[in-house]
């Protein structure tokens, strides 16, 4: 037996306006979701639990089995861990986005946020950028006294690491559920640490603007990569290990690096796919291709497939791209896995993690829709893959219990 996984990103949506009152799903033809969806069991899932910020990195933690409650302290240990950064005792870690405030004359507290990705900045850019920024002397004299390292990446996502940093009264905001509002009430606050975070945000805007590949940027009509945003921080984390708790041994293909620390902290391995972006111009088929060769080649029981496109479209506003990004999972990613894996024997899970609104270009808590499909047989929910027919369904309280649907196991407690 084969077990697949396949999270579309903030593909659950609410009805918009937008689209004529109904959602993304809805609103797209996904032939390959909703034959799995009607020949399979189809309910709603719960993933991201109240007392944490709805997001990735809570809803794909319960995904694969491991309870937020328990073992979240944020979302950048995991993703440091997808770097092989490991967390000494004390070390505080953070996301320090390539971010874009809006240029002009106002104070740094006045300036919009334009961009929680500058524009989608291509990786060599944003880490030429990063690398540039924390090597500058008006910088780095900052950074050291804070205690403060770079791990620079080729996303526009990087990872900094404080020695001895105290997360105590700290609040920090994730800056792409605030896109096109003014910056200060989501600058560092609450803390002296707060204050010295806050510092070498503003100081690096200071130096950012004026670097020649932002100069260059703005000629060619981007967004400059005029800041540094820092946000999701935690501390050290362990989470329990998948292949002992399961008894399969698994694979993760994602782009993302909250996916690849999940995946290294819980003993999954990694497989990495070329092109894959975590855009809406990723390598949709290659993901298939890559996890069916796992699966029947490499010797693993279990390949879970992570596709950002529709959750990065929704933040961008994009929604064309939001429906184009639902219409390649279900043509080239399911479409290419249920026509690979014909004539096995396979059970497949497909959900949402979280749903983003179209409406507000952020995160929103809520059930998803997910299906389970078996390909001996069984449940047909006779339902096309959408929210409120998954709300017909079984209802899973907790996302955590996923994997022992997934696999026919017990819940453990
Ligand atoms: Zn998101």
């Amino acid at each position: 037996m084969r077990y697949i996984l396949v999270i579309g990103d903030g593909m659950a949506d609410d009805p918009t306006s937008v689209l004529g009152g109904k959602t993304p799903l809805e609103s797209v033809d996904t032939p390959v979701m909703d034959r799995l969806s009607a020949g399979g069991v189809l309910g709603s899932v719960w993933n991201c639990p109240q007392e944490f910020p709805a997001g990735s990195d809570t809803a794909i933690l319960s995904i694969f089995g491991c309870d937020p409650r328990v073992c979240y302290t944020g979302r950048a240990p995991l993703e440091a861990a997808a770097q092989g950064v490991r967390l000494r005792p004390g070390d505080l870690a953070f996301r320090c986005n390539m971010a874009s405030l809006e240029e002009g004359d106002m104070p740094f507290d006045r300036r919009r946020i334009l961009s929680h990705s500058s524009g989608g900045i291509d990786g060599e850019t944003s880490r030429a950028l990063v690398e540039e920024l924390f090597a500058h002397p008006d910088f780095r004299s900052l950074a050291e006294a804070a205690g403060l390292e770079v791990h620079p990446t080729l996303t526009y996502r990087h990872i900094c690491v404080q020695a001895q940093g105290d997360p105590k009264g700290l609040v920090l905001s994730p800056p792409h559920d605030h896109l096109n509002e003014v910056c200060g009430p989501y600058l560092p606050h609450g803390s002296a640490n707060a204050e010295v975070l806050r510092g070498l945000m503003e100081k690096s805007f200071e130096i950012l603007r004026k670097l020649p590949a932002n100069l260059q940027r703005q000629a060619e009509g981007k967004l400059p990569a005029n800041c540094i945003w820092f946000w999701a921080e935690g501390t050290a984390v362990e989470l329990p290990n998948f292949p002992a708790r399961y008894g399969k041994r698994g694979a993760v293909i994602s782009a993302v690096p909250l996916c690849h620390g999940i995946a290294a902290l819980t003993g999954l391995d990694r497989i990495e796919v070329p092109g894959a972006t975590g855009e809406k111009d990723t390598n949709y088929r290659g993901k298939a291709e890559y996890a069916v060769r796992a699966l029947l080649e490499q010797g693993f029981d279990f390949v879970g497939i992570h596709v950002e496109a529709p959750d990065e479209c929704t933040h961008n506003g994009d929604t064309p791209g939001k429906l184009e990004s639902i219409a390649a999972i279900d043509r080239e990613v399911l479409g290419t896995l249920t026509e690979k894996l014909a004539g096995e024997d396979y059970r497949i899970l497909v959900l949402s993690d979280h749903k983003t609104l179209t409406d507000t270009r952020g995160h929103a808590y809520g059930y998803v829709p997910f299906l389970l499909y078996d390909s001996r047989g069984g449940e047909a929910s006779g339902l096309a893959y959408t929210e409120a027919n998954g709300l017909l369904g079984p209802h899973v309280e907790n996302g955590t219990a996923l994997m022992d649907l997934l696999f026919q196991t017990e819940a453990k407690a």
